[in-house]
């Protein structure tokens, strides 16, 4: 068990808005910070008290990222599994290298996901265009290929819905024909997620389950309490719990489900980080999921996970957040803005989560 006490360092591989925002909480705990990240000026740089501008694999820029921290995490799942296991080496990292390593591919996450007991959709290997049309014989022709490794908000993805002039060579093609699984498509009815933290002593505190909207893979509203029944809720708590036990997890994770009609829930997947539908915690609860991720991997107790109030979390995407001035003039509105020089279409820039009702 380490414990490190407010004045010490915490390293952060990554410095996206993830990375801000646990460089601030850091900061409210009285920790400074250490950002690794190769793009200038990113969204941490601005809060974090150093910033190591290199890529994530410089050698000469882990050595000086582990002489300055006492602990070391990350923000994005693509951190290199041998970066990690380098700098944990010498200082301790959380979430373990093993949670890395496992979330980084969809295969091992699905055999993963299997072993611990949780259910997935149906899925196979395809490595090949042959691969790929037998796969799609199996699924009656629907489905969604996504790349191995290196997906995001819907990035690396390609949906077949049995539509005539459909060719596996095309939907392969998009995906760069890189090493993919195909996933039976799921009719869900609704998708939710579970925020849950587990420390180094093993306790687990759980978020309430947020429902989440996406819109072309991007993850753009999550509202809690969720409209599933609360027996779904449970479910979904429980498979959270036994992951953070399998993984002999540290710190928080987020892991995304389908709801179905018949009463089934299945896993999408899993990231071993503070996640996005995750940022209502920060205006609905006493202690924000940021905040809990710091906790964990200093060897602090964890905080109170319950709400204190109903709320729905939209991001700010692309130019959405130049109604910035409009929403903070709304009674029980709390904005967030990522400090992004410039903005994108599909880029999240902020996000405000509305209190909707006081418990
Ligand atoms: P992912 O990048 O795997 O989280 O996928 C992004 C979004 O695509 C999900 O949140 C769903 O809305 C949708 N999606 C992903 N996989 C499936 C699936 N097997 N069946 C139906 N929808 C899916």
């Amino acid at each position: 068990m380490t414990m490190i006490l407010p004045g010490a360092t915490i390293g952060i591989i990554g410095g996206g808005q993830l990375g801000r925002m646990l460089a601030m909480a850091a900061a409210r705990l009285g920790y400074r910070t250490v950002v690794l990240e190769p793009q200038p000026d990113c969204p941490a740089a601005q809060v974090a008290n150093e910033v190591i501008t290199a890529a994530y694999d410089n050698p000469q820029a882990l050595d000086q990222l582990a002489e300055l921290s006492d602990v070391i995490t990350y923000e994005f799942e693509n951190v290199p599994v041998d970066t990690a296991e380098q700098l944990s080496d010498s200082k301790p990292v959380f979430p373990p290298c093993e949670a890395l390593k496992v979330s980084q591919d969809r295969v091992t996450e699905k055999r993963f996901l299997a072993k611990a007991g949780i259910k997935t959709a149906q899925w196979r290997v395809v490595e090949t265009e042959a691969e790929l049309e037998a796969a799609l014989l199996a699924f009656d022709g629907k489905g969604i290929l996504k790349t191995r490794r290196f997906g995001y908000d819907g990035k690396g993805q390609y949906k077949f819905s049995a539509a005539p002039g459909e060719t596996a060579a095309a939907g392969f093609a998009a995906v760069g024909n890189a090493p993919s699984i195909l996933e039976a498509m799921v009719e869900f009815t609704h998708e939710i997620s579970i925020i849950a933290a587990r420390d180094q002593a093993g306790n687990i505190r759980i978020y309430d389950a947020a429902e989440n909207v996406h819109k072309d893979g991007i993850l753009i509203r999550s509202t809690v309490p969720v409209s599933v029944s609360s027996t779904m809720a449970g479910l979904a708590a429980d498979a959270a719990r036994k992951l953070l036990e399998a993984l002999n997890y540290v710190g928080v994770l987020g892991v995304e489900f389908f709801a179905l009609a018949n009463g089934t829930l299945l896993a999408n997947e899993f990231a071993p980080r503070v996640h996005n539908s995750g940022h209502w915690t920060e205006a609905a609860c006493a202690v924000s999921q940021f905040e809990q991720h710091i906790r964990a991997i200093a060897g602090l107790p964890l905080g109170d996970t319950r709400r204190h109030s109903d709320c729905v979390m939209d991001n700010l995407i692309g130019d959405e957040w130049k109604s910035v001035p409009n929403l903070l003039g709304e009674p029980g509105a709390v904005v967030h803005l990522y400090g992004k020089a410039e903005s994108r279409p599909g880029r999240k820039m902020g996000h405000v989560t509305r209190i909707t009702k006081r418990l």
